[in-house]
């Protein structure tokens, strides 16, 4: 599939004065070729392009979309926010809605801080971590995605994997070595590094639903046993819930499993689509923080009462409409809806799914991978034909084969039905070229 004429000549253009012609590396279409689609408008489960094409889209801008495109809902209240003023640098009564809510929803979760990202969210719960246990180690598991910063971009997913430098150019020595980082789905490996390190140890870092390398579902006894560990020897518990933070339920991952964490990131779905994310832990923990406590972080944009508006409107929708609920519903539509299309393919085909999550494995074997060890490079190219059949037919996924799929209040059954059958067609179209 090639995209139009006039999304050609923008992305020309964009090459120009932006690097890749993108804001962000995989929008850039690099792993699966071709020219990305510029996109000027959505609604509901769709995007158009410039070109006037639309696309059934089960990006939904990477996760934060949980409503759908352009709600209604949301875009009243930014709306009304937006004739108010656009940014004050001062405390806001939507900054405290918004902490209220978010603080109500997730398990032992007494305070947040607002920032603008889900990497400001994790490089700061990181230095907070740091800086209330007096440690410096920071672990984290390969695979795993936490945004940007620094000691975090060692062995990470998401464009990362995608390009295959999991570890970018730029990260001092220094402080990738005070990053340990282990494999997924290994108590063993775990267990042994607390025994030697656990006394330095201040944060274990870990996307409890890990959706970075593909969606590699954890047993339940894994996540345990980090939580275990970590309180045992001191060490804070991060669990990074940029993506599963209330697209699982109200209580992200942590309310799903009953495991709480001593630090928790949201960012996505509590901005609604505005560029916000959080971090947060006890009050005890948070006290830490500056002005109270001596980590600084800090923001001009921060608790930005536009974005806390779009934020608040999708919390209100998602609880007022039973969001999760009819999420779970339709996440069990297309497990029923795809599971017989990848298992009559002839290209080995796989679904992994936890409610409105999902990702095509395409490699063989019985099991899933919970690890990014287990996660076949060859699969990428199989992907890229997929990739563009299904785009070809109407349809979008991510433009990566380690990225997941993300459905939406926005979906209707016959949406999801609309995909098997685009993807039972890609599926054998290039089974006949590969
Ligand atoms: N953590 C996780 C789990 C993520 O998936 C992402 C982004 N996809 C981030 C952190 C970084 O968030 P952002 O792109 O908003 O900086």
């Amino acid at each position: 599939m090639s995209a139009g004429p006039e999304s050609r000549a923008l992305f020309e253009r964009a090459g120009r004065v932006l690097p890749g012609g993108v804001s962000s590396p995989v929008r850039a279409f690099g792993a699966v070729g071709g020219t990305p689609l510029v996109i000027r408008r959505g609604e509901g489960a769709e995007v158009e392009d410039v070109d006037g094409r639309r696309y059934l889209d089960f990006v939904g801008s990477w996760g934060p979309l949980i409503l759908g495109h352009a709600h209604p809902a949301v875009v009243e209240a930014v709306q009304e926010a937006v004739s108010r003023g656009l940014t004050f640098g001062a405390p806001t009564p939507a900054e405290v809605e918004l902490a209220e809510t978010v603080v109500a929803a997730y398990p032992g979760l007494e305070q947040v801080r607002f920032v603008s990202s889900g990497t400001e969210a994790c490089m700061s719960a990181m230095r907070l971590a740091r800086g209330a246990t007096g440690r410096d180690l920071i672990v984290k598991f390969s695979g795993c995605y936490h945004g940007h910063a620094d000691p975090l971009l060692v062995q990470a997913g998401s464009g990362a994997v995608t390009f295959g430098h999991p570890t970018s150019a730029g990260v001092p020595a220094a402080f990738a070595e005070r990053t340990v980082v282990l494999p997924l789905d290994s108590e063993e490996r775990l267990r042994d590094l607390f025994r030697k390190e656990g006394g330095q140890i201040a944060a274990v870092i870990v996307e409890p639903v890990p959706a970075n390398n593909g969606l590699l579902l954890q047993r339940r006894e894994f996540l345990e046993a980090v939580r275990e560990e970590t309180a045992q020897c001191g060490a804070l518990l991060i669990f990074d819930e940029v993506i599963s933070g209330f697209r699982l339920g109200k209580g992200g991952a942590a309310g799903r499993f009953g495991i709480t964490p001593d630090l928790v990131t949201f960012g996505k779905v509590i901005g609604g689509g505005m560029p916000v994310g959080a971090f947060g832990g006890t009050r005890d923990t948070m006290k830490n923080l500056a002005p109270v406590g001596p980590v600084y972080q800090a923001g001009t944009l921060s608790g930005n009462p536009v974005a806390m508006a779009a934020g608040i409107a999708t919390l209100r929708v998602l609880e007022e409409e039973g969001g999760w609920d009819r999420l779970e519903v339709l996440g069990s539509e297309l497990e029923k809806t795809l599971v017989p299309v990848l298992s009559r393919s002839r290209i080995p085909a796989r679904l992994a799914r936890i409610g409105s999550i999902f990702w095509i494995s395409l490699q063989a074997g019985d099991a899933l991978p919970r690890s990014s060890e287990a996660v076949e490079a060859a699969a990428a190219e199989t992907y890229r034909a997929v990739f563009h059949g299904l785009l070809h037919r109407g349809v979008a996924l991510a433009p990566s084969a380690y990225e997941v799929g993300f459905l939406s209040l926005a979906h209707q059954e016959d949406h999801v039905h609309r995909l098997g059958a685009a993807l039972s067609e890609a599926l054998s179209e290039a089974a006949s070229h590969g």
